[in-house]
């Protein structure tokens, strides 16, 4: 089978909703937490972990049924998986396919890892991160990350 029918075959399970690809292995419960989804209400979720890909050596698909995601949420998902692709399906249909964008700054989405950073504290600031190829800094202190950025998601 061509890598086309492969792919076609494999995002064209759901209704409708949204098939997220070629996310890094081992990334795919990021991005359900990332999106808020336990399954705590019924969603109806797959989830491919380390599938074989011709990209990465190893890739993620999440694929969520009935929704169609947001840009905030695609732009958070772009911290973790900056290579994602977001296929939106209706009636079994890709109708929209793109690759995700990393925003240059992200705000009130990431929890800065310094404690003495004024971002953290009880002063109303919010979080702002400028975001960078292969990592984020914070707007405040300019703590640098470039591991782990999933753990710093507020979720
Ligand atoms: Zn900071």
């Amino acid at each position: 089978m061509s890598d086309d029918g492969d792919h076609k075959l494999r995002v064209s399970k759901i209704r409708s909703g949204t098939v997220i690809d070629h996310v890094p292995g081992g990334q795919a419960l990021n991005v359900l937490a990332i999106l808020g989804i336990d399954g705590s209400k019924g969603e109806e979720i797959s989830v491919g972990m380390n599938v074989p890909s011709d990209r990465f050596a190893r890739k993620d698909i999440v694929k969520v049924e009935g929704r169609e995601l947001s840009q905030d949420e695609v732009d958070v998902l772009s911290l973790i998986a900056p290579d994602a692709t977001i296929n939106i399906v209706r009636d079994y249909d890709v109708i929209e396919k793109h690759r995700v964008e990393r925003p240059d700054v992200v705000e009130g989405v990431l929890s800065c890892p310094n404690a003495g950073c004024i971002s953290t504290g009880d002063e109303p600031v919010s979080s702002t991160f400028e975001v960078f190829d292969d990592a984020v800094r914070c707007s405040y202190c300019g703590t640098i990350v470039r591991e782990e950025i999933a753990s710093l998601i507020d979720t």
